[in-house]
């Protein structure tokens, strides 16, 4: 599916000499390393705070904690995601309360965030996902009619731009009180093992956050609150410094993957290809998923397989059907798409290293199936 010893062999000089300085310095934990990683990623977002944490998990619950959320508040987020996005709501004793998502997008449908809330509804978690923005001016439009913090969870969307209806762009995770992202090395932005970070405009939520991912404290041995050990070691945030000039390059090679494999299916009534925008960089393709209608999924992922053709089935089961997750308030006739997508949706390989030839080899193959 990704293909990182491509990538990396294009930037081992800087890596490999990075990677050596760390252990040379000794510096391994919150050394300058990480503080200048922190000041460029706040320079190519365009926002005033980025944390640093562990993973992109910590970063979502770390975000919540800094909000302050408490046990029984609700949390509303997309039904068709990564776990992880739930299980911190979880964790932290908030109340998930999942719904459905747009068909077009893929991404949390506002109407239904409008029918969720409640008097206890706290917080909404728009989830940018395979890389493509939520709807975001109509989520921080409920958020303001309703008194909600929004909390953008940015794992697999780093570096799109979201277009506001007045024309303007911001970077994803930013246009909510908080962002989250992760670095796994599968991500747009990937170091070599586990990585995350928080981002804000918010200069009082940011003292919070830094608080929180150092046990609570402000002061050396003073614990003012509850916190976690979350951190970004030295060697990720140079491997991070590497790779993050390339990240419009690796985006924009991405892109254009995507728009050779819409190309190749655009004669199938099958496939639907993903929804991409003219003028516009709001997808960063993390993932490259068709809708396949009228013809079986599992066989084509089986036929895919038989060539030694990587794919995936990001999500097979909604989350509202996770044993963990399933709640009585929820009714199957409110998660119509992402019930439909779960049998209907597969990612081809994505990545910054895809050629011509691996192209049309993987578009012959998804034809040769499904004509
Ligand atoms: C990867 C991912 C996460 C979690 O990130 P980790 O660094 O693996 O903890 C959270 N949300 C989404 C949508 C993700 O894709």
């Amino acid at each position: 599916m990704v293909d990182l010893q491509g990538q990396y062999e294009k930037i081992k000089d800087q890596v490999n000499t990075g990677v050596m300085n760390v252990i040379e310095s000794a510096a391994f934990v919150n050394g300058p390393e990480v503080h200048a990683f922190q000041k460029e990623l706040e320079d190519y977002l365009d926002v005033k705070h980025v944390i640093p944490c562990a993973n992109g998990t910590d970063a979502l619950q770390i975000a919540m904690m800094g909000l302050g959320l408490e046990p029984g508040d609700e949390v509303i987020t997309a039904d068709f995601t990564f776990a992880a996005t739930v299980e911190v709501i979880a964790l932290l004793r908030l109340t998930p309360v999942l719904v459905d998502v747009n068909p077009y997008n893929f991404n949390i449908d506002t109407d239904a965030i409008r029918k969720a809330i409640t008097p206890k509804t706290k917080a909404i978690v728009p989830v940018h996902l395979f890389g493509q923005t939520a709807n975001m001016d109509e989520i921080m439009a409920i958020a303001k009619e309703h008194d909600l913090y929004v909390i953008e969870d940015n794992a697999q969307g780093i570096g799109s731009n979201y277009m506001h209806s007045n024309g303007s762009k911001s970077k994803t995770g930013t246009i909510g009180n908080v962002g989250t992202t992760s670095f796994f090395p599968s991500k747009n932005l990937g170091c070599y093992g586990d990585g995350g970070a928080i981002f804000t405009n918010d200069d009082d939520l940011a003292h919070t956050i830094r608080g929180i991912v150092n046990h609570g404290m402000y002061e050396r041995y003073h614990h003012d609150v509850v916190g976690v050990n979350s951190r970004l070691d030295s060697m990720q945030a140079t491997v991070l410094r590497a790779k993050l000039p390339h990240l419009d390059g690796y985006n924009n090679a991405r892109r254009d993957a995507a728009r050779k494999y819409t190309a190749a299916f655009a004669g199938s009534e099958k496939i639907i290809t993903p929804l991409v925008c003219d003028n516009c960089d709001c997808h960063v393709f993390h993932q490259y998923t068709l809708v396949i209608k009228d013809a079986n999924r599992d066989e084509l992922v089986k036929h895919l397989q038989s060539k030694n053709i990587p794919c995936g089935v990001y999500y097979p089961i909604p989350l509202h059907l996770q044993k963990a997750y399933t709640s009585e308030r929820y009714n199957e006739d409110d998660f119509k798409v992402t019930n439909q997508l779960v049998k209907e949706c597969i990612s081809l390989p994505m990545h910054t290293e895809l050629d011509d030839e691996q192209i049309k080899f993987i578009t012959d193959a998804v034809l040769e199936f499904v004509k």
